[in-house]
């Protein structure tokens, strides 16, 4: 079954758009490929020992890193 998928604003963002979004409300960084992103994540790794996750993201096609949203 699909997932409804209401347009929601991007001054608020919920749903899938959160994950497009920090949460202060501002686009997270983009990268053009998985690679790009888990390099990137590898180091914030290093750096904090922030475990984050690489994702492609349904908003902007792109991915991020961050920390995964619950989704099972
Ligand atoms: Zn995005």
């Amino acid at each position: 079954m699909k997932r409804r998928r209401r347009p929601a604003p991007p001054a608020r963002p919920l749903g899938g758009l959160a994950s497009h979004f920090t949460r202060e409300g501002t686009a997270k960084n983009t990268y053009r490929t998985e690679t790009e992103a888990r390099e990137a994540a590898q180091l914030v790794w290093t750096l904090n020992g922030a475990d984050l996750n690489a994702y492609r993201c349904d908003h902007c096609h792109q991915w991020h890193i961050g920390k995964r949203f619950r989704d099972d």
